[in-house]
């Protein structure tokens, strides 16, 4: 059953490497499990070809506590913070979330979709959270990240790039061009494509460069 399942997502049986089989059902052994009840399923057929990068800290600058994981789960006290009454309510979730120390934490099976994009188009299509996985780094649209974070993020896309077929890798800030800032300019892009480069993903500036427009997009 299992080697059927990779088959069908990926190479044939033989061709499963010892990383891919580090996944069940969309979950990497790698990661500490939380599950979200935010997810859906994707389109049928959707093409998992997107990696989305994102920068979330609650409240914003604050890091080590436990809202992020309270907000992917709906157990975030909305009274705890006042920060917090500005995003009452929210129902969000991502694939993944790397603490500042580099601890993975997973919320979504990557089979499914997961709310972390909103309204977003890229490579010529729209709804970005239909066929892509969302991966939180803890931060902000402004501050430079971790050496952990670095790391755990290049282990996690190889071990993504083994089980989808990922071509493309953007920022939030890309896929929702003047809606969305993060990750930011604390993130150094070409810092993860030097680390990423034999996987031959498409970087934003790549992309640009592919769709013959500025790395942020026209809008
Ligand atoms: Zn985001």
């Amino acid at each position: 059953m299992w080697y059927r399942e990779m088959g069908k997502r990926m190479t044939s049986p033989t061709e499963v490497s010892p990383v891919a089989s580090l996944w069940t059902g969309g979950w990497w052994h790698a990661a500490r499990p939380c599950p979200s009840p935010n997810f859906g399923a994707r389109p049928a057929q959707a093409p998992i070809d997107l990696v989305l990068v994102h920068s979330i800290s609650l409240p914003p600058g604050e890091y080590g506590g436990p809202h992020v994981q309270q907000l992917f789960t709906n157990g975030l006290d909305w009274d705890a913070h006042p920060y917090f009454q500005s995003i009452r309510g929210l129902q969000v979730s991502s694939h993944f979330f790397v603490c500042r120390k580099g601890v993975l934490w997973q919320f979504v099976s990557c089979d499914d979709r997961a709310w972390h994009a909103g309204l977003s188009h890229y490579r010529g299509r729209s709804n970005c959270n239909d066929d892509s996985i969302g991966i939180e780094l803890e931060g902000t649209d402004t501050d430079a990240f971790t050496d952990a974070q670095y790391a755990c993020l290049r282990q996690l896309c190889e071990a993504l790039a083994q089980r989808y077929p990922i071509r493309y890798i953007a920022g939030h800030e890309h896929v929702a061009p003047g809606r969305k800032r993060d990750p930011g300019p604390g993130f150094s892009w070409s810092r993860l494509h030097a680390s990423l480069s034999t996987l031959g993903w498409l970087f934003p500036a790549d992309h640009a460069q592919e769709a013959g427009s500025s790395p942020t997009g026209s809008a």
